[in-house]
């Protein structure tokens, strides 16, 4: 009995070391910042919303985490960029003003940070992407032209549906080191978006997060072991010619030694020669001028069992 095929390995991954950053640089950084606060607790747990301790445990994300980390952008003198739920601005639209009147990129994170493995079909998608750009024009007068998605969950039909709304960028992919063209169609000659790729050991949640019963293990590693580690990454990502996409939550990293420590980071980058460091949408804006060819991401066909 023959059996199907199995799916080609892609044939569009270059090796590739170096990518043609502007004006002579080597390397980029972005520093981006979650602004989950409630959401995404409440969208897995609605039945925390009774919980006050569960609850200030968020709040302390635009309550204290996002006035310290803008003092911290402040004086390192970057901009970064703020991935803002809908109902986090509806909650709290004074933080996200504040962040906004500080200079900074404002992008889409969902509305409640709704994952996407939880939507059942593209409308669904769609109806939460047109709820979080309402919330976000209403409080702010923002239009963001990125998306991250919330939980980095993203749905193979997620792309089409960036293109149609007028993204220009999304952040969240793991496949590469470098931004790419993220083609929205099977089509290589169809509309593409820019993808600007994260990972999760770039993301302060799994190292720093203890709900009990709703995150994280409870283990809770020292800012001192974390910034090691983004160093390390940092510095072997400038050696690759690559994109540093580094994530953090103002409810987890806007305690006060790990933005000691993000501080510390920051510097770190602003002293390597070659490192350009930009919000996610300047960054999309530069890829958007280069010659590349999309990258198609064909879903795999799982064979039959043997
Ligand atoms: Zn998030």
């Amino acid at each position: 009995m023959s059996r199907p095929p199995a799916e080609p390995a892609p044939w569009w991954y270059p090796v590739q070391r170096g990518f043609a950053w502007p004006n002579e640089k080597r390397a980029a950084a972005c520093f981006t910042f979650d602004v989950d606060a409630e959401s995404p607790i409440l969208f897995d747990h609605p039945e925390t919303a009774g919980w006050l301790d569960v609850m200030s445990h968020q709040a302390y994300g635009p309550r204290t985490g996002v006035p310290r980390i803008l003092r911290l952008l402040d004086r390192q003198g970057i901009r970064a960029t703020f991935f803002v739920p809908g109902y986090t601005a509806e909650r709290w639209p004074d933080a996200i003003r504040s962040i906004r009147d500080a200079g900074h990129e404002i992008g889409h994170h969902g509305y409640l940070h709704e994952g996407a493995r939880s939507a059942a079909d593209a409308e669904v998608e769609e109806r939460r992407l047109l709820r979080g750009l309402e919330a976000l024009d209403t409080v702010a007068g923002v239009r963001p032209i990125g998306y991250r998605a919330p939980m980095w969950e993203l749905s193979y039909r997620l792309p089409a549906l960036l293109e149609k709304h007028g993204f220009r960028y999304d952040s969240g992919l793991m496949d590469s080191d470098y931004p790419y063209r993220l083609a929205v169609t099977d089509d290589p000659n169809g509309p593409s978006i820019v993808e600007l790729p994260g990972h999760w050991s770039l993301d302060d949640w799994e190292p720093y997060v203890y709900l009990p019963g709703l995150s994280g293990s409870g283990v809770i590693a020292s800012p001192a072991e974390v910034i090691a580690r983004w160093t390390l990454e940092l510095e072997a990502l400038v050696e690759e010619g690559g994109l540093f996409m580094l994530t953090n939550h103002p409810f987890v990293s806007g305690r006060a030694s790990r933005v000691a420590g993000l501080e510390r980071l920051i510097a770190r980058a602003r002293e390597i020669d070659g490192l350009w460091i930009a919000t996610a949408a300047e960054i999309a804006a530069h890829v958007e001028t280069l010659p590349l060819e999309p990258v198609i991401h064909t879903q795999p066909v799982v064979p039959p069992p043997a």
